[in-house]
């Protein structure tokens, strides 16, 4: 880790001390402040009023008991989570998370990530996360609507429109999301469309928005090659993950002429040596809801399935790390590296640690942060916000056109930042510097609170 300057440093060990015990919370601060030296060289006043401090320490922590009955009548009982980050710039925003890793920690790192990769969509939207201990794996469909059911009656007093919006993460998708909105009606009498986003079709929902985090990664990407005249096309890409991110990522990647090599789940990964078949991957994941090794059984030739290992041995020219946090190793990224990658974007948050990005970094590999590259799918939940507000409902092409455009100005947000803070190129800094920014602007034009 790079030493901090001397007037971050305090401000590390006092979050490292108010919050013992939550690694990834602590590597996602420290990331962040790394990046801030050279900012507060250049304007001081944002180390006034303890501005740092404030923008590291969640406005509210929500934590509670989830108790529900399985189909056999048995009681169980989970913990629900809602960090309530930073509402800076808009009502606190951010995903759901269902997954037995999920923690206090888990969930802080997210909402601080939230918190810059909003400011970056350069949308009214603050920093949130939430979530869930409950493993949905196994469980079936009225299980899971239990569990949202009880999940919201809980959660819904500190949501609205204009208080706080959640939507999907991992383990959290349209279903969930359609039942955790069924109750947060019924329980408030109010049809408040704008309170949860990633909504079907039929209800409020947005186009684009499930397709939204993995194309917009992959128009980052796009973007970060063409500052070195190159394109996806004929390229080998590979994809861990292959839930909505990964999916939508590989569609994106497939349509600008990439080929997919590989995709994963947490059990192993698939290679398909004529490129991934995208259709039979949805229908495993999203119709079947089964394992990917499924997918070498039903494809036969040419593809094979590798249970644990890592997919990041499987030589690509971009790896787009879409599963979740630190999958990607140093280790992984000396690998890349021996076999030519030249970019990397992050579908998933924080999926790279921290010496793997150091490693692409000092290789000279295009590298791009999950806050600004996966920051499609919150971008297009704010659209969702903006058509439910306007009780309108716009076309895919309109939706996509808008994410797009984000998307290029998020590029080059990061971009020019890095080369106005002396790092060309270095899309981590000028990530964390731009996002920084523009959070700190409204905070300090909100007085101390
Ligand atoms: N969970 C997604 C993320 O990490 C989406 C959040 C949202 O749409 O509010 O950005």
């Amino acid at each position: 880790m790079v030493h901090l300057d001397e007037k971050l440093q305090p401000i590390l060990t006092e979050v490292l001390r108010r919050n013992a015990g939550e690694p990834e919370f602590h590597q996602a601060v420290h990331e962040v402040l790394e990046s801030l030296g050279r900012v507060i060289a250049k304007r001081p006043e944002y180390a006034e009023q303890a501005l740092i401090e404030r923008i590291c320490e969640p406005e509210r922590q929500i934590i509670f008991r989830v108790p529900w009955a399985d189909d056999k009548g048995r009681a169980h009982i989970n913990r629900g989570f809602r960090v309530q980050f930073n509402s800076a710039l808009g009502p606190y925003k951010g995903g759901i998370r269902f997954h037995p890793s999920v923690n206090v920690g888990i969930i802080k790192f997210l909402g601080f990530e939230q918190t810059f990769k909003n400011a970056l969509t350069g949308m009214p939207i603050g920093g949130a996360k939430g979530g869930s201990d409950f493993d949905p794996k196994g469980r079936s469909d009225a299980e899971i609507m239990r569990f949202c059911q009880s999940f919201i009656t809980e959660l819904y007093r500190h949501l609205g429109e204009y208080t706080d919006v959640p939507a999907g993460d991992i383990g959290v998708g349209g279903r969930e999301i359609g039942y955790m909105f069924g109750q947060y009606k019924r329980l408030t009498n109010r049809y408040e469309a704008g309170v949860l986003t990633g909504k079907g079709l039929s209800y409020g929902g947005s186009r684009a928005r499930k397709e939204a985090t993995g194309y917009g990664n992959t128009y980052f990407v796009q973007s970060m090659l063409a500052t070195r005249g190159l394109t996806f096309e004929g390229r080998k890409v590979v994809v861990s993950g292959s839930g909505n991110v990964a999916i939508y990522t590989m569609e994106k990647v497939q349509s600008f002429g990439g080929k997919v090599m590989a995709c994963s789940d947490s059990n192993g990964y698939v290679v398909d040596e004529n490129g991934i078949d995208l259709d039979l991957v949805k229908e495993i994941k999203e119709v079947r809801r089964e394992r990917i090794s499924e997918y070498a059984r039903l494809k036969g030739t040419g593809a094979h399935y590798i249970a644990g290992g890592s997919i990041w041995d499987v030589s690509c020219d971009v790896a787009m790390p879409s599963a979740t946090q630190n999958e990607l190793t140093g280790k992984d990224a000396r690998t890349l590296v021996k076999n030519g990658v030249i970019a990397v974007g992050e579908g998933a948050n924080m999926p790279t640690t921290p010496d793997a990005v150091k490693i692409f970094q000092e290789a000279g590999v295009l590298f791009a942060p999950g806050k600004a590259a996966n920051a499609g799918g919150v971008a297009t939940s704010a659209l969702e916000m903006q058509q439910n507000a306007s009780r309108d409902s716009w076309t895919f092409d309109q939706t996509e056109a808008r994410l797009a455009v984000i998307m290029r100005g998020i590029h080059d947000a990061c971009y020019e930042t890095a080369e106005e803070y002396g790092a060309p190129g270095d899309y981590v800094l000028g990530a964390n510097i731009a996002g920084f920014v523009r959070v700190a602007e409204a905070m300090r034009a909100l007085g101390l609170i």
